[in-house]
């Protein structure tokens, strides 16, 4: 497979095939670094060589009725994970007072629950209106769970910029993990999200036991969406889900692919290496700045991660940037 023949006719405007998708996925380990490199000349082109912060604040902890196999804020997940309501805004306020300190672009507010209920969606709302009017540069996202237009509007008119809601999977792969909702639901949330006007920010979760194929799909449908920004996330299997303590399939040379491969499959997206970078991609974490322009710092939801400073001094070891909110990407 002629890598760079294939970015070059993506950069042109045309776009891979999923047999082509598949190929980098299958890729021997000595073909790594061209596919690496023929991401990085699509990454490059849109976005130069900066990478955006993005900052996460659990809301809402531990308290989801949903079954999602793999999520340890499931109310069936059978942990230590703090549990706990809605934050006050004076709380979310102070988590955006973090996020600016650490120079993030993005400040996601990401809340456990099936759907947000008529308070929560107030206080998110009054929690952005008010960091919006201290920090206009910082954009919002929320993560929230399933949406009506009505729910979707209301976010839009207080200033939420982006709304989250993961695919996860492919369609073919998600009855095996979720069975208290389906894919239609989530599509039909991420299509509400973009008709109201929000940004989408729409990825999924690799590792889960799904096939190359199941990964090539997921990429697929996330095209057809026409999504903004993606979140890659790698399993990093929780107490309490039925994940824990069986290995993980994902070694750093797949997860790398990966995220090659959608960045071949969705060219003008954000790519953000999101959960499980750290312990999937180990001593290639530098690496997936070439094919991923955002990650996520100082850790994630029921998790920890690498702090700010580590995350600032890998990104510009590799000869990256970060974008700092209310500036343009160098492209
Ligand atoms: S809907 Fe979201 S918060 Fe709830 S169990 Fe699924 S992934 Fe976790």
């Amino acid at each position: 497979m002629n890598w760079k023949s294939i970015s070059e006719r993506i950069l042109e405007g045309g776009k891979i095939t999923e047999t082509e998708a598949l190929a980098v996925l299958e890729s021997p380990e000595n073909d790594l670094l061209e596919i690496v490199q023929a991401a990085f000349r699509i990454r490059q082109n849109y976005f130069g060589r900066t990478v955006a912060i993005h900052l996460l604040q659990n809301v809402k902890s531990g308290k989801c009725p949903e079954d999602c196999t793999f999520c340890s804020q499931s109310t069936r997940a059978i942990n230590d994970v703090k549990r706990y309501d809605m934050q006050p805004v004076n709380v979310i306020m102070e988590g955006a007072d973090a996020a600016v300190a650490r120079n993030a672009k993005r400040y996601c507010m990401v809340s456990s629950t099936r759907s947000p209920n008529p308070n929560e969606l107030a206080t998110v709302c009054e929690a952005t209106v008010k960091i919006k009017a201290k920090y206009p540069h910082l954009e919002i996202c929320s993560s929230l769970g399933l949406l009506t237009e009505e729910k979707a509007l209301k976010l839009k008119v207080a200033g939420v910029n982006r709304f989250n809601h993961n695919l996860e999977t492919s369609r073919n792969f998600f009855p095996n993990v979720v069975t208290t909702h389906d894919f239609e639901e989530r599509i039909n949330t991420a299509r509400i999200a973009k008709k109201v006007g929000l940004d989408l920010c729409c990825g999924g979760l690799y590792g889960m036991g799904e096939s190359l194929k199941d990964r090539v799909d997921l990429a697929f449908a996330l095209a057809d969406l026409d999504v903004d920004s993606i979140p890659v996330n790698f399993l990093d299997p929780r107490p309490g889900t039925p994940f824990y303590g069986k290995p993980n399939p994902m070694t750093p040379n797949s997860a790398l692919l990966a995220l090659c491969m959608m960045r071949f499959v969705n060219p003008t997206s954000e790519l953000r290496v999101a959960g499980g970078r750290e312990k999937t991609l180990r001593g290639l974490q530098s690496l997936a700045f070439y094919p991923a322009n955002s990650i996520f710092t100082a850790g994630y939801l029921t998790t920890g991660g690498q702090s700010y400073e580590e995350d600032k001094q890998l990104i510009e070891d590799a000869g990256f940037e970060i974008e700092i909110a209310g500036e343009k990407n160098t492209a």
